[in-house]
């Protein structure tokens, strides 16, 4: 028998942005409170929980605090030292675990790791200066990219090399950061699955939804994906398999490139994903409430799509945009309360029903 955590019990949840915003709206309506740990003075998911603890990642008083304040933690993006999820899970629950965090938050474990289990991915290597680089050029053959193994987001920390002259300057873009350089797919387009899997070992997953990238920012997620139904069965696959062997508890959101030869994984997140908003409005269970019922031990909701959706992100101005979209009754709004706009700023999104 699982442990269920009932009404009243409060989830503490790492990262206070839209994520972890629109997380402990979900928890409110699952009849739980919320507490948001963030070194941000005012970060957008405090304007919707019961309580904020304002301190760093490594102040370990304040997380202990924090730990006993709640009845499990969880953690809205992944750039979080392994050792503040240490100390909490000597007093609290950490769902989904220190494994799912500590892989996917290293492009170079992620990919060995993925590897590993017989998933294909974009060739890679380890690169600790330039020998490395000209070797793992030769190696993987024409233009690679060279990517930050840590803290890379939204596009940030990977440059374009195109030959052998390139390769110094890309170095000191990324200012000797320990780094992977990776091929480049040719793929026809992207997609991801955002999963899920309970405390009881089951697994749902969401229809895979077709994303576009501007600039290296999300700027749609459509779904339906275009995909033959056996892409789509290996999609979700995948992402079943990424799931079982992370022993994974909580929502997952895979990224795969669309190959002739079969998807191809790029990246996985271990938490819920802007690419699975379009849930929101597509399915009767969203990632973010499927998210709250995996970690307190409640039983999975139905990840079937009712609605084909287009989610569409309001980066910076485009948040200038809302009382225009508004208007249109296909249209569900989301803003995140961010009072600064700045470019390239998530700040909010839209998701139209469009079939
Ligand atoms: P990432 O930060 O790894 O998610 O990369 C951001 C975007 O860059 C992806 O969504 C792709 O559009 C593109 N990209 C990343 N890695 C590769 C690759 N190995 N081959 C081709 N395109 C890539």
């Amino acid at each position: 028998m699982t442990e269920r955590l009932g009404p009243g019990a409060t989830i503490g949840i790492l990262g206070g942005g839209q994520l972890g915003r629109m997380l402990a709206v979900a928890a409110a309506r699952f009849g739980f409170r919320s507490h948001i740990y963030d070194p941000d003075y005012t970060p957008p998911a405090g304007q919707v929980t019961n309580a904020v603890t304002r301190a760093a990642y490594d102040d370990e008083a304040a997380l202990a605090a924090f730990a006993d304040a709640v009845d499990v933690v969880t953690y809205e993006f992944e750039n979080i030292p392994t050792g503040a999820l240490d100390l909490i899970g000597t007093r609290r629950p950490v769902r989904p675990g220190r494994q799912s965090l500590a892989i996917s938050r290293d492009r170079l474990t992620e990919k060995q790791f993925l590897s590993g289990l017989g998933l294909r991915t974009a060739p890679f290597a380890d690169i600790s200066g330039a020998d490395d680089l000209s070797r793992a050029m030769a190696g993987i053959g024409g233009p690679v990219l060279l990517k930050t193994r840590r803290f890379g987001y939204d596009g940030k920390g990977q440059v374009r090399i195109g030959s052998g002259a390139d390769a110094i300057a890309a170095l000191d873009t990324i200012a000797g950061a320990p780094a992977i350089c990776e091929g480049i797919v040719d793929f026809s387009r992207e997609v991801s699955v955002i999963g899920a899997r309970g405390l009881d070992g089951a697994v749902v997953c969401y229809d895979p939804g077709e994303n576009v990238h501007k600039g290296g920012i999300l700027h749609s997620t459509t779904v339906p994906a275009r995909l033959s139904s056996d892409q789509k069965v290996e999609a979700v696959l995948i992402t079943g398999r990424i799931l079982e062997a992370l022993d994974h508890i909580g929502v997952i959101g895979v990224e795969l490139f669309v190959t002739p030869d079969g998807m191809v994984v790029n990246e996985i997140a271990p938490r819920v994903h802007n690419s699975g908003h379009w849930t929101q409005t597509g399915c009767a269970i969203d990632q973010f409430e499927q998210h709250v019922r995996a970690i307190t031990g409640w039983p999975l909701g139905d990840g079937r799509r009712h609605s084909d959706v287009v989610m569409e992100n309001l980066i910076g101005e485009e948040v200038a945009r809302a009382p225009e979209i508004a208007k249109d009754p296909s249209a569900a709004l989301y803003l995140y309360g961010k009072a600064q706009v700045r470019a390239g700023r998530k700040m909010g999104h839209v998701n139209r029903i469009v079939g």
